[in-house]
């Protein structure tokens, strides 16, 4: 529904990493654009406003979201741009970025053409395409990166593999030069990992699965940070999930390379114990790790180490996931449980809301760039993009109940601590919570206490 008057926000606690805002106050949305921000009672102008009682609940920019999988073109029984997109908004994503690798792969300026046309007729939030860093993700030739870049491509990935050329990797750093875009490194020796289901350690071996070990992921980041060092491209690294990646890229960022990285909610809060009992829906590429792993993680996201949380959503059909474990395909369906997880890490005192909210909004509005207009913020006269949740609401993850058509969690079943209640994308109301009703012009939060 679109907003007609202005909408307040009221007494919410407003935290706004970009501008170092983090206190109770009022949010003011006119048309698309946001009015006011931490504004007093009393001197708000006056108007007929529609209201959201915000008091208990934390109001921030939108979600941003750098490595999802909307699946269309070509597998749309596992998502498409628009099922994906309202996953998004009911995850609290504003902006999401969808990986190249569909059928036809978006490796040209059609099919660049053709997600930001399903987009703009067919989905709730902002989709941002990458495009190919190869010919058909097929490792040989490079993708024509200029037209891509000139399509709208807003970084280059193979994601899902691995470029196994290193001499095609280092010419994919000196092209992307001239659009000073990032590579997104999908980082795998598939040399070691090839038929590896889960983590390589004890559990893998009880389990008598064959194991991914961490020197396939750490091999591939120390050998494109080499790269990068040597051409002076940008790159990102994709879901960052060992301890040993974690210490290469906090040196190379001390070297001045010009690396940043992600690492996604399920990477920060589950181990490799899922995969006792086959579930495959715990199955993913990389593996679960360890305690350990978490930990460095964790201190990376701290550090800066790490810039931002990406979900990596990967939604699958019931029937992929139900073969057996050596079969399943790999990915998490993960865009609407995404705050519930990290939140734990919250609860726990491993992170703070601040650097938990900044690595999903301002740390990834940056890598984006300033080409949509200010992402990732609520500073007075940006797009109005916000995200609502209640930290506290205790809510029990229903795969079945999943706007996105992928099923495909872990943490069906599970009960998580932190619920998003509404999505605001360009002062559209986009998604709203059960919780939040709208009574004849205003709109009012009923809270469960
Ligand atoms: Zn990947």
């Amino acid at each position: 529904m679109m907003i007609a008057k202005p909408l307040l926000i009221q007494g919410g606690r407003i935290i706004d990493p970009s501008q170092g805002i983090d206190r109770i106050g009022n949010l003011i949305i006119s048309g698309d654009k946001i009015l006011g921000l931490g504004t007093a009672q009393s001197s708000l102008p006056d108007s007929d406003y529609d209201i959201i009682n915000a008091e208990g609940l934390i109001v921030c920019p939108g979600f941003i979201d750098l490595h999802c999988h909307l699946r269309q073109p070509g597998f749309e029984e596992k998502e498409t741009i628009s099922s994906g997109s309202r996953a998004a908004a009911r995850g609290g994503f504003t902006t999401i970025c969808c990986m190249p690798n569909t059928n036809p792969p978006l490796d040209d300026q059609a099919t660049i053409d053709f997600v930001k046309s399903t987009a703009a007729s067919e989905g709730v939030v902002r989709v941002l395409p990458i495009g190919c860093i190869s010919k058909g993700r097929k490792g040989k030739e490079l993708a024509e990166m200029g037209e891509l870049a000139r399509a709208g491509a807003i970084a280059f990935s193979d994601d899902g593999q691995p470029l196994r050329s290193s001499r095609l990797m280092r010419q994919a750093m000196e092209y992307s030069l001239a659009f000073s875009l990032p590579l997104i490194d999908h980082c795998e020796d598939t040399a070691l990992s090839e038929g590896g289901q889960m983590n390589e350690g004890i559990i893998a071996t009880k389990l008598g699965l064959c194991g991914i070990p961490a020197a396939a992921e750490e091999s591939i980041v120390a050998r494109d940070l080499a790269l990068a060092h040597l051409i002076g491209a940008r790159l990102h690294i994709a879901h960052t999930t060992t301890q040993g990646s974690v210490e290469l890229i906090r040196r190379a960022k001390e070297k001045g390379i010009k690396v940043t990285a992600e690492v996604t909610p399920h990477h920060l809060t589950l181990t490799e114990e899922r995969a006792i009992g086959y579930d495959t829906n715990a199955k993913v590429n990389p593996p679960l790790r360890t305690k350990r792993d978490i930990k460095a993680l964790i201190v990376g996201l701290k550090e800066g180490v790490i810039d931002i949380i990406a979900t990596d959503h990967a939604p699958h059909t019931g029937n992929d996931k139900l073969s057996e474990f050596a079969l399943a395909p790999f990915g998490i369906s993960g865009l609407e449980t995404a705050l519930g997880s990290l939140m734990s890490l919250v609860h726990d005192e491993e992170l703070t809301l601040a650097i938990l909210i900044a690595k999903l909004t301002c740390g990834p509005a940056k890598l984006i760039g300033t080409g949509y207009g200010k992402l990732g913020t609520l500073e007075v006269g940006a797009s109005a993009e916000v995200t609502i949740f209640d930290p506290d609401l205790e809510w029990m993850v229903d795969a079945s109940d999943f706007t996105s058509k992928g099923k495909n969690t872990p943490l069906n079943g599970k009960k998580l601590k932190g619920k998003i209640i509404a999505t605001i994308y360009q002062g559209k109301l986009v998604y709203k919570d059960d919780r939040l009703t709208i009574q004849s012009s205003k709109l009012w939060l009923k809270r469960q206490h």
